[in-house]
């Protein structure tokens, strides 16, 4: 059943004599699942379909769209260790992690229910007393929602979640590595009671299908989670159409850990916002710069907290930490930052290859280099995987200026005990969210996005919702002189 794709209310599996491809368990590197793949027809019928649905569902009031949300979190919440199980397999995170990343799947659900109640328009007074402007919001119209593989229900939710609300319909792309949670999550929202046509879910490889999808002038909005490499691509075929877009594109997120920090938090929170889901998180820490004062004493705990971390298949053992990798191009990239970083001069104080208990699988220990500087790739180029480099500085303004150079800017951390050093860096890191004494830059009801090329627009909060609305602006004579 995971292995369908939807259009127009129909389910559409292997059996409809679509080419197929196969779903691989990162942990085994085995074929488990295969799955139908979208042409272009089936993108031009799915985008019918979001086009036909789209004046009914966007006729809805928000609370009666709200309804359908709250149902579809009920049923979301009680798949979660199905849909987890899926993602595990197809994926290879600890499954504990997978199912909480549905659980916050249908609390999202939940958030958008609600939300969509305060989308208030304005009145704004003219300069004359016999005018008045009304300021109202209008959903863009149907939406293409392109999605990667790292957090694929997650990432999903937030934008169908804030979509579905405002009145979009939509046409969903899972990425390829992941269609299979992506489907049992969809068919949570229609055993919800969705109408035919307000999802729809394609699979395919992005590169191939992504153009009919996105070049189509019914699609409105273009919602992306993704590389910069691809996001920038998908925002000039945008430009074609004037199509809207959001883009939540790739990091590399830096943590300054100042003299003043609590070392064993920092090294805890290192540990986790480095390697947890194997590096593979846009907001992953990849660079780490320490008061020289407290380098050696820091490197030491967070060595000691990393080799705690248990690396297996969460399906067969208990208590597993780090799965394998998603897919083996993503363990090259690290393997070659590795390589390149140790021949210019790194040291490296603990990983460095695969863990010798495991036959098979895309698994590797999480690293620490040292000796690290900006000359190496994995202190510029997004790695993607569970490496992180450790540098020294003097002064605030030197660590702010390492932290800074980079073209992106999505997450930056901080661990400081003194406050106005903390608001020094809060001033001057040029990232869309920082983390303060703590390893968790994102929450549902605040906004979430990126600066420079992390991207444009926003998830989360009102500002994810307002992204699919459109302002209509009415200027109204409302008295006779
Ligand atoms: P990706 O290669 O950019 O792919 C993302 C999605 O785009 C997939 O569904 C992919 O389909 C599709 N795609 C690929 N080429 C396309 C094209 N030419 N036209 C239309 N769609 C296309 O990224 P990924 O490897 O899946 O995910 C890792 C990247 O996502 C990292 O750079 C990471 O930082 C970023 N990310 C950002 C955030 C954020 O919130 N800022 C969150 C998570 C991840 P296929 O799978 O079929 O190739
Ligand atoms: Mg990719």
């Amino acid at each position: 059943m995971s292995n369908m794709m939807l259009i127009n209310g129909k389910w559409i599996g292997l059996s409809e004599g679509k080419p197929s491809t196969g779903v691989i368990n990162p942990a085994t590197e085995e074929v488990f699942k295969h799955i139908p793949q979208a042409d272009a027809d089936d993108i031009k019928l799915a985008v019918d379909a979001a086009s036909d649905a789209f004046k009914p569902w966007s006729s809805l009031s928000y609370a009666q769209r709200g309804e359908y949300l709250k149902k579809a979190a009920s049923i979301v919440y009680e798949r979660s260790n199905e849909i987890g199980r899926l993602m595990t397999m197809e994926m290879g995170k600890p499954l504990a992690e997978a199912v909480g990343e549905v659980e916050k799947a249908s609390k999202a659900l939940l958030y958008y229910a609600e939300e969509g109640e305060r989308v208030y328009g304005r009145i704004i007074s003219d300069q004359s007393r016999s005018f008045q402007s009304h300021v109202s919001y209008y959903p863009v119209g149907p939406v293409a929602a392109i999605i990667p593989w790292n957090y694929p229900i997650e990432l999903l939710a937030w934008k169908a979640c804030a979509a579905l609300t405002a009145g979009c319909t939509m046409v969903i792309k899972p990425a390829s590595i992941t269609p299979l949670s992506s489907s049992a999550f969809c068919r949570c929202l229609t055993d919800a009671g969705l109408p035919d046509g307000v999802i729809n879910l394609v699979f395919g490889s992005g590169s191939v299908i992504g153009k009919y999808l996105i070049s189509d002038k019914r699609i409105k909005k273009v919602a992306f989670t993704g590389s910069t490499e691809v996001g920038k691509k998908i925002v000039q075929q945008c430009a074609v159409n004037m199509t809207k877009y959001s883009a939540e594109l790739g990091g590399h997120c830096p943590m300054i850990v100042g003299q003043s920090a609590d070392i064993d938090t920092a090294a805890s929170d290192a540990a986790r916002r480095s390697f947890r889901n194997m590096g593979q998180i846009c907001i992953a820490i990849n660079r780490i710069y320490v008061h020289s004062s407290i380098h050696d004493s820091f490197v030491e705990k967070l060595k000691v907290k990393t080799e705690e971390l248990v690396i297996g298949d969460s399906l067969k053992t208990e208590g597993v930490n780090l799965g394998p990798m998603a897919d083996k191009n993503g363990l090259l990239k690290i393997k070659d930052q590795i390589k390149d970083a140790l021949s210019k001069g790194a040291v490296c104080v603990t990983g460095g290859s695969a863990p010798e208990n495991q036959a098979k699988g895309f698994f590797f220990k999480p690293t620490i280099l040292t000796n690290v500087n900006h000359n190496m790739l994995l202190m510029k180029e997004e790695s993607f995987g569970p490496i992180v480099g450790i540098m020294p500085f003097d002064t605030t303004e030197e660590a702010v200026e390492l932290a800074n150079d980079t073209n992106y800017g999505l997450a930056a951390y901080v661990q400081s005990n003194d406050y106005y050093e903390t608001e020094y860096f809060i001033e001057n890191l040029s990232a869309g969210n920082i983390a303060v004494n703590n390893p968790d830059a994102g929450v549902m009801n605040a906004p979430y996005g990126g600066w420079n090329d992390s991207g444009d627009g926003y998830e989360h909060g009102p500002e994810g919702l307002f992204g699919y609305l459109k302002i209509k602006h009415i200027r109204k004579r409302i008295r006779k002189s």
